[in-house]
This record gives structure tokens, sequence and C-alpha cells, in this order.
């Protein structure tokens, strides 16, 4: 393999971030369609770029394939290797303590993400936009995922100033300005093209083509898309807990209009005691509201005891790189 000139700079312009979790079936058909499209787009635009892996603690053989392919193009390749798994996000923030370039692209292992669409990001990022969100065009998903997040989707606009068409989409880029911005937040839950949206001045939002995983399943658990989903509400309003706030207030009002009127009928038809499972009825759906108040509530509280006990939000072992 012969590397371009312009990708040999050792200050690459162009970084290409991947978080790597379990890949190993998928990996090697991923070095052969990012490689090539980078090159041509090197070769096009004439700018130097890198690839940053993050593995985020594989237990398969991630790590070792990343190695090699260091090894095959330490020109334009480097991997870090973290020690245990910290999660997507915290992958590509390490990814960004890496990255050297002036534009960061971010990109999923599983080639759900074509590579070629890279070179339309670049389009975009060297045009002055400094975030260049995607909107996945037909996107191959389970039809439960979809439905799920375009309610996501929904909701986050309705109570955060974030306007993205797409928030789950990782291919996206971000200029070296908001990086920096994002990295300086020291947040142990977030949610980062969210977040890196905030600090956009001029963001431009792009259709990319979306397919099917290439090997493998997704990391995702339905517990753990729903962990993420709060850390993209708790990180970004707390109009939840405002919601609650004036919910209760509601609930108070009616339910002392509801003693007066039981009052009222008291004393003009007498004691009586029917609907009393209209009432149980009330009472549990009351509870529930309750609970799911106090749910949230502990959504909140959690996250800033995990921010309080300042623990490394990512432990890195190693970075493989041409020294
Ligand atoms: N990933 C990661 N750490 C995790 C889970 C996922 O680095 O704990 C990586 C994974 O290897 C992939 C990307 O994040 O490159 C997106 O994961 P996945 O495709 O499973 O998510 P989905 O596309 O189903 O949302
Ligand atoms: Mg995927």
């Amino acid at each position: 393999m012969t590397a371009n000139l312009a990708t040999q700079a050792s200050n690459p312009e162009l970084s290409i971030v991947i978080p790597v979790y379990n890949e190993e079936d998928g990996l090697q058909a991923l070095f052969d369609r990012l490689y090539p499209a980078l090159d041509a787009l090197a070769s096009k635009r004439n700018l130097a770029y890198e690839v940053v892996f993050v593995n985020d603690g594989s237990k398969d053989r991630s790590a070792g394939i990343l190695a090699r392919q260091v090894e095959l193009r330490p020109d334009v390749t480097r991997a870090v290797l973290f020690y245990s798994n910290f999660g997507q996000h915290m992958a590509i923030m390490a990814g960004f303590e890496y990255a050297r370039g002036q534009y960061i692209i971010t990109l999923d292992a599983d080639l759900q993400n074509p590579p070629e669409e890279i070179d339309a990001l670049t389009h975009e990022l060297l045009n002055g936009h400094d975030y260049v969100g995607t909107i996945r065009a037909d996107r191959r998903d389970s039809f439960f995922r979809k439905i799920a997040s375009r309610a996501m989707n929904h909701l986050r606009e309705k109570i955060t100033r974030i306007t993205m068409t797409d928030q789950g989409c990782m291919l996206r880029g971000y200029s070296r300005r908001i990086v920096d911005l994002v990295r300086q937040c020291d947040e142990s839950n977030t949610f980062i093209p969210a977040l890196g949206y905030t600090f956009s001045a001029n963001p431009k939002e792009i259709s990319v083509k979306h397919e099917e995983r290439f090997a493998g399943e997704s990391k995702y658990s339905l517990y753990q898309l729903i962990r993420l989903n709060f850390d993209l509400v708790t990180g970004f309003s707390v109009m939840p807990l405002q919601i609650f706030s004036i919910l209760g207030m509601l609930l108070a009002m009616a339910a002392g209009s509801l003693f007066i009127h039981l009052l009222v009928r008291r004393f003009i038809l007498g004691a009586e005691v029917e609907g009393v499972f209209t009432l149980f009825a009330l009472t549990f759906f009351l509870i529930g509201v309750m609970l799911f108040g106090l749910g949230l509530l502990g959504e909140y509280i959690g996250r800033i005891y995990q921010q309080v006990r300042q623990r490394p939000r990512y432990v890195v072992q190693t970075v493989l790189e041409k020294k």
C-alpha cells in the first residue's frame, strides 16, 4: 500500500475518530472502505488526515486488529486503548483528546455510516461550518429503534434549545474550536453530538446514506438506550423537573376541589361510601405519577453524585502510534 504524499504530514488537518467496542468481525471491512475513501479525499483536497481509533475495552480481538492496522498504515493511523469499557461517548471524548486535526469527524466502526460520506462533511467544514450534523436518509435500524428515536428527537426538541433533525447519527463533523470546548466540559455523562451543537455558531445539516450494520450486533441494549436518552434529557434541560412541579401544583389544586366537593355532598346527601374503587384507581395513578417523579429526580441526583465523586471518566492504557 503506498501512502499518498499529502497524507504523510505529521500535522494532519483532518482527524477521523472511531470508537470501537467488540467489532472484530467488521474492522477489516471498515479498513477496506475507509482508507481508500480517505486517500482519495486527501489527494483531491490536498490535505493530510489521520484516523484515531479508540478501543473501548473490547473483549474480543479488536485491539489486536487495530494494532496490526497501526503497523500497516503508521503514517495515518493511531489507536488509543482503554483498560475497560467506558462507553461510546467517553471513547469519542478520548479520541478528541488525541486528535490533532483542525477538522474532526466522528464515525461508527460498524459501517452503518458509509466512509465515502466523509468527503461531503469535509466539504462543509472547509466551507466554514463549525458543526456538520447529518440526517440518515432511509435509516437501516429496527422498526422499534426508528420509532423510539423519532419520539426522543421530538421530546428533545421540546425541552431543550437544541435543534437537530437526527440526534442519533454519529457521523458528524466538528471544528477544532468546538472539540476544544467539548473537551473542557468535565461531564461524566454526556451526549457529544448535542454538547457540540450547543457551542456551534454556524451549524449545517446534510443528508447521508445509512447502511445495515456490517457484522455483529448493536452494542446497545434497551436498558442502555434508555440510560443514554436520560443522559441527553438531564444533560441539556431541567424542564422535566419543572414539569413535575407544575403537575404537582395542578394535582394539589384538583385534590383540593375534590375535597370541597365531597365536603359539600356530605352535608347535602349525608354519609356515602360509594366510589371506593374509583378512589383506588385514582390513588394508584397518583402513586405512579409520584414514583415516576421520584425516579426522574433520582436521575438528576445520581448524575450529580457521579459528578462530585470526580472519578476519571476513562483510563487510557496505551496509545499505539508511529514513534
Ligand atoms: N461503542 C463503543 N462503546 C460502547 C458501545 C458502542 O465504543 O460501549 C461503539 C461501537 O463499536 C460502534 C459505535 O460505538 O462503533 C456505535 O455502536 P452501535 O453500532 O452498537 O450502536 P447503534 O448503531 O446500534 O446505535
Ligand atoms: Mg451501529
